[in-house]
C-alpha cells in the first residue's frame, strides 16, 4: 500500500477500505484504518510504545536469559508487534519471581562447609579449578545458579555436576548443608547415595547405624583416648535425638572435626607402637649378646623376638605375658635363695680363713718352740737333760700333728659344705621351674589349673564379647573312675588322667585351652565355635580315646568320659556358664554316659 500523504485523500481512502474490508463504520476502525494508511499512530498506541520502549531501556539485561528475553522484546518494537513485546515483557517478569530472592548468605555458608569438608573424588585443588570456571559467570543470577549447581556437585561426591536443580534448591540446603563425615576409603557415589535417601526411611536407618558405629564401634578404639571416645558417645546421642536438619548440620562439623582428630591420633599412636617395638627390639638384642650363654633367658628372649616379628596375635601376647610372669616369679625367689646361700659360702670361707691363721700361728709358735729346744738341746752337757727336752720337742710335734690334723679335717667338711651348697642352689633351680609351671598348671596332666583356667577364661570371654563371637565350653567327667581307681590302683588312675589330658590336647585346635578342673574333670574352652562345632568337637574327642586306648599291666582300658557344652552368654559369669554345662554334664551320665550333651543358651532362663 502506497502512502498517502494529502489527509484528505487518506480519509477518503480510509472510508474506500472501510467499505472494502466490510468493517464496522466506527469511529475506533475508522481512526485505526486512517492512521494505517497515513502511516501515522493513534495517539494510545504510540504513547504505550513509547512507555514500552523507554520500559525497555530500562530492563537489566544481566543474565543470559534475561537478554535473550530483552532481544525478543527489542525485535517485537521494532517490528511494531506491541502484543509480542508485551508477552516478552510478561516472560522477563515471570523470570524474576523465579530468580528472586537469591538467597546469597545461606548460598556463601553452604559453600563455605562444602570447601573445608572432604567429599569423595575432590581434592581442594579440584574444587579450587572449578570455582575458578564457575566465577567467570556473567551476571550475579548466573553465578548464583552456577555455584549452587558446584556446590551439589561437591556434596554428593565424585562427578562434578553444574545444572541447576528445579527451583534453585541444592540438595545441601534440602538436608542444612550436612555433609558426611570425612571417608576417603569410601566409594565414590556412597555419600551420594547417602544424600538422595536423606529424607525416606533408609535415611533413619543409616543415621541409626552412624549413631551405632559412634556409640559402639568408635569408642572401642579409643581406650587410651578417653576424651575423644567422649566426644564419639556425644554425637551418637545427639545423632539419636535429632530431629531437625539445624542440628544434623552441627553434628556434621562435630563428626569433621572429630574424623580430624581421630586421624592425627591414629598416626600418633601408630608412630607409637612402632617406636616402641623397635626400642624392644634393640633391647632384646642387647640382652641377647649380654646373656648369650644363659638358656633360661635366652628361651623367654627367643619368644619376645618371636611376638615382635609375627603379625600381632593376641593369644601369643597373653600367653607370653604369662610366661614371663612365670619367669619373674622365679628370678624373684631364686634370688632369694642364691643370696641365702652366698650368704652361707661367704660364714665358711670366713671361718676357713681363721683356721689358717690360727694354724700358721701354731705352725710359728710351733718352730720357735722347737727351736729353742735345738739350741737348748746344743747346749746341754749333761745328757740326762736332752731326755726332757726331746719329750717337750715330742709334745710340741704332737699337738702340731694334731692342730694339722683338725685342719685337715675343718677343710674337707668345709669342701663338702661348698658342694652341698652347690646342689642346693641346683635343686632349687629346678624346684623354682616346677613351683612356677604350678603356679598355672596342673602338676600331673600340665594342663592349666583352675586358677590358669580364671586368667584364660577372663581374656577369652572379653575377646568373645568384642568380635561377637561364640565362646563354647566344654565341661567332660571321665565315667567310672573310681572304679577304674579301685581296680588297678590310685597311680593308675594318675596315668589315665595323664592319658586323657594328652589325647585330648592332640586333637584340639591350638586356640583352644584344656583345664583340669577337679579329680577326673576337664574344662575345655573353644573360641570362635557355635556350640554345635563345639558337640561335634567332643565327640569326636570320645572316638580317638577309644582308638588311642590306655594301657595298664598289658590290659587296653577304653577311657570314656560324659560332658556338657554350653556357649556362654553375653556378659555372663564363668560360675553361670559352669553351671549350665555341669547339668548338661550331668543329664549325659544320666543317659547313660561316654555321651556329649548341648546345653543352649536359652535353657538358662528356664
Ligand atoms: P561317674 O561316671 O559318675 O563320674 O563315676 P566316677 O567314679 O568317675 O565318679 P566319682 O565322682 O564317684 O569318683 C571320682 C573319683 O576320681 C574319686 C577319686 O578318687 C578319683 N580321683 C579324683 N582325683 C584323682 C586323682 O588325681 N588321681 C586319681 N588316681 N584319682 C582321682
Ligand atoms: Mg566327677
Ligand atoms: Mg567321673
Amino acid at each position: 500500500m502506497s502512502v498517502l500523504s494529502n489527509p484528505s485523500e487518506v480519509a477518503r481512502e480510509a472510508l474506500r477500505q472501510l467499505a472494502l474490508r466490510r468493517v464496522a463504520p466506527t469511529p475506533d476502525n475508522y481512526r485505526k484504518l486512517y492512521h494505517e494508511i497515513a502511516g501515522t499512530r493513534s495517539e494510545d498506541e504510540g504513547a504505550s510504545e513509547s512507555f514500552l520502549r523507554s520500559l525497555g531501556l530500562r530492563l537489566p539485561r544481566d543474565s543470559a536469559e534475561r537478554q535473550r528475553i530483552g532481544r525478543e522484546f527489542d525485535q517485537a518494537l521494532a517490528a511494531g508487534k506491541l502484543k509480542a513485546a508485551e508477552e516478552a515483557l510478561g516472560r522477563y517478569l515471570d523470570g524474576l519471581k523465579t530468580l528472586e530472592p537469591p538467597a546469597w548468605n545461606e548460598l556463601i555458608a553452604n559453600l563455605l562447609r562444602a570447601w573445608e569438608a572432604r567429599q569423595p573424588g575432590w581434592t581442594t585443588a579440584r574444587k579450587r579449578e572449578s570455582l575458578d570456571r564457575v566465577l567467570n559467570a556473567a551476571d550475579p543470577a548466573t553465578l548464583h545458579a552456577r555455584l549452587q549447581g558446584l556446590l551439589r556437585g561437591w556434596n554428593q561426591g565424585g562427578a562434578e555436576e553444574g545444572g541447576e536443580s528445579p527451583g534453585g534448591e541444592s540438595r545441601a540446603e534440602a538436608t542444612g548443608g550436612a555433609a558426611l563425615p570425612a571417608q576417603p576409603a569410601r566409594p565414590a557415589g556412597t555419600s551420594t547415595q547417602i544424600l538422595r535417601l536423606v529424607g525416606n526411611e533408609h535415611a533413619a536407618t543409616l543415621l541409626k547405624l552412624l549413631q551405632a558405629t559412634l556409640q559402639d564401634v568408635v569408642p572401642a578404639f579409643l581406650g587410651d583416648h578417653p576424651e575423644l571416645a567422649d566426644e564419639a558417645t556425644q554425637i551418637a546421642q545427639e545423632v539419636g535425638a535429632t530431629d531437625d536438619t539445624a542440628r544434623l548440620d552441627r553434628i556434621g562439623a562435630r563428626l569433621r572435626q572429630l574424623a580430624h582428630r581421630l586421624e592425627m591420633t591414629a598416626a600418633d599412636d601408630a608412630e607409637i607402637r612402632s617406636g616402641l617395638l623397635e626400642l624392644l627390639r634393640l633391647l632384646l638384642r642387647n640382652i641377647d649378646d649380654l646373656v648369650l650363654d644363659d638358656k633360661w633367658l635366652a628361651g623367654q628372649i627367643e619368644m619376645l623376638r618371636e611376638i615382635i616379628d609375627a603379625p600381632p596375635n593376641p593369644r601369643n601376647i597373653d600367653d607370653a605375658g604369662r610366661r614371663l610372669k612365670d619367669l619373674i616369679y622365679k628370678q624373684s625367689q631364686l634370688k632369694h635363695n642364691l643370696v641365702e646361700t652366698q650368704r652361707h659360702l661367704r660364714q665358711m670361707l670366713a671361718g676357713f680363713v681363721d683356721q689358717l691363721a690360727r694354724f700358721s700361728e701354731s705352725t710359728g709358735a710351733y718352730h720357735d718352740r722347737i727351736g729353742s729346744c735345738a739350741q737348748r738341746i746344743a747346749e746341754v752337757n749333761d745328757i740326762s737333760a736332752i731326755g726332757p727336752l726331746l719329750d717337750e720337742v715330742m709334745q710340741e710335734t704332737r699337738s702340731m700333728q694334731d692342730e694339722a690334723q683338725r685342719s685337715r679335717d675343718e677343710l674337707i667338711a668345709t669342701r663338702e659344705q661348698a658342694r652341698l651348697a652347690e646342689e642346693r642352689i641346683a635343686k632349687l633351680q629346678e624346684e623354682l621351674d616346677e613351683a612356677s609351671r604350678q603356679m598355672r598348671h596342673d602338676q600331673l596332666t600340665g594342663t592349666l589349673n583352675r586358677r590358669g583356667l580364671e586368667e584364660v577364661f577372663e581374656k577369652e570371654a572379653a575377646r568373645a564379647q568384642r568380635r561377637g563371637s561364640t565362646l563354647s565350653i566344654g565341661l567332660l567327667d571321665i565315667d567310672h573312675f573310681k572304679k577304674l581307681n579301685d581296680t588297678l590302683g590310685h597311680h593308675t588312675g594318675d596315668a589315665a588322667l595323664v592319658h586323657l589330658a594328652n589325647v585330648v590336647r592332640k586333637h584340639l585346635r591350638p586356640q583352644d585351652v584344656l583345664a583340669r578342673f577337679g579329680g577326673e574333670e576337664f574344662l575345655i574352652l573353644l573360641p570362635e565355635t557355635e556350640t554345635d562345632d563345639a558337640y561335634r568337637a567332643l565327640i569326636r574327642l570320645q572316638r580317638e580315646l577309644t582308638r588311642e586306648f590306655f594301657m595298664a599291666d598289658q590290659q587296653k582300658i577304653v577311657i570314656t568320659f560324659s560332658a556338657g557344652v554350653t556357649p556362654l552368654g553375653t556378659g555372663e559369669s564363668f560360675e553361670a556358664a559352669m553351671k549350665r554345662a555341669d547339668a548338661a554334664m550331668y543329664q549325659a551320665k544320666q543317659a547313660g554316659r561316654n555321651r556329649v550333651m548341648q546345653a543352649p543358651l536359652k535353657q538358662a532362663a528356664v
